[in-house]
């Protein structure tokens, strides 16, 4: 069996399928080619699916009416962030702990409708997102809290967020300030590519990892997130990655399609190929 034909084999098997937005989804405020039609066949096939993003200063929510805003079903507005991953984390290993969030209003919201009590003053736990509403008091509390050796964990690692006007400080560069102030790095950071983020959705769709097509424009998250919750990837061509990177990445995707209109080419002449065999 060659190479192409063990690939194929492995695309039958895939029951879930999570997509990155930015850079694979739209761009820009702007859908890229199949997205839409990619969703409607994942409903007629009954594939389960989600959109994934790191950016937890956004809620839910919020990510539900940009796509609405860009002509996604409603039905189809199925968001997970790193953020909602957080508090997963947060209910499983520390349930009923004050939580001291260096975050937007948007995430503490969530955080408080999960019942989750947030304690700026006397927390027994630090959580670090990305927080456009950050203020030198919020992060000097922050940092002494840090250097009292309380847990502290991270929503996602990304240095830096894609602004149309640039690139600008996301959670991972304040993960280094609070690092270079305290000597202190976080002891889990829950986003892409940190397996958790894929096992939660896995669980949620009572699957295994194995079974999850992981599709994004990004090597070092996207698709090592892939290959460390044990999942297939497909690499789209939209985004940062470009074909000639391939070359040096460490990991490498199991599939690399140009946009999702590819992807949705390779998806449904499998099942045509299935069909005539
Ligand atoms: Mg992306």
């Amino acid at each position: 069996m060659n190479l192409l034909n063990v690939c194929m084999k492995r695309l039958d098997s895939i029951k879930g399928i999570v997509l990155d937005m930015d850079g694979t989804f739209y761009m820009g405020g702007q859908l890229l080619p199949g997205g839409l039609d990619l969703l409607a066949y994942f409903n007629e096939q009954g594939i389960q699916f989600s959109f994934l993003t790191n950016n937890s200063s956004r809620s839910n929510t919020d990510y539900q009416e940009k796509l609405l805003e860009m002509g996604v079903r409603k039905m189809d507005c199925r968001v997970y962030t790193s953020g909602e991953a957080t508090i997963q984390y947060l209910r499983k290993y520390y349930p009923g702990k004050r939580v001291n969030l260096m975050g937007t209003r948007s995430l503490a919201k969530s955080f408080r409708q999960a019942g989750i009590d947030l304690d700026e003053e006397t927390p027994d736990l630090l959580v670090l997102a990305y927080d456009t509403e950050n203020t030198y008091a919020k992060l000097a509390n922050f940092c002494l809290q840090v250097r009292r050796g309380l847990p502290y964990i991270a929503t996602h690692p990304d240095i830096n967020y894609p602004d149309p006007h640039g690139d600008l400080p996301d959670a991972g560069a304040f993960i280094e300030l609070i690092r270079a102030s305290t000597g202190r790095l976080p002891q889990a950071v829950i986003g892409k590519p940190s397996a958790e983020i894929l096992r939660q959705l896995a669980d949620q769709w009572h699957m295994q990892t194995t079974e999850i097509l992981m599709v994004g424009d990004r090597l070092y998250t996207d698709i090592q997130l892939a290959h460390n919750a044990g999942a297939m990837s497909a690499l789209v061509l939209t985004g940062e990655a470009k074909l000639e990177d391939l070359k040096t990445a460490p990991i490498k995707p199991d599939l690399v399609c140009a946009d999702l209109a590819a992807l949705l080419d390779l998806l449904t002449n499998q099942i045509q190929t299935l069909e005539v065999s």
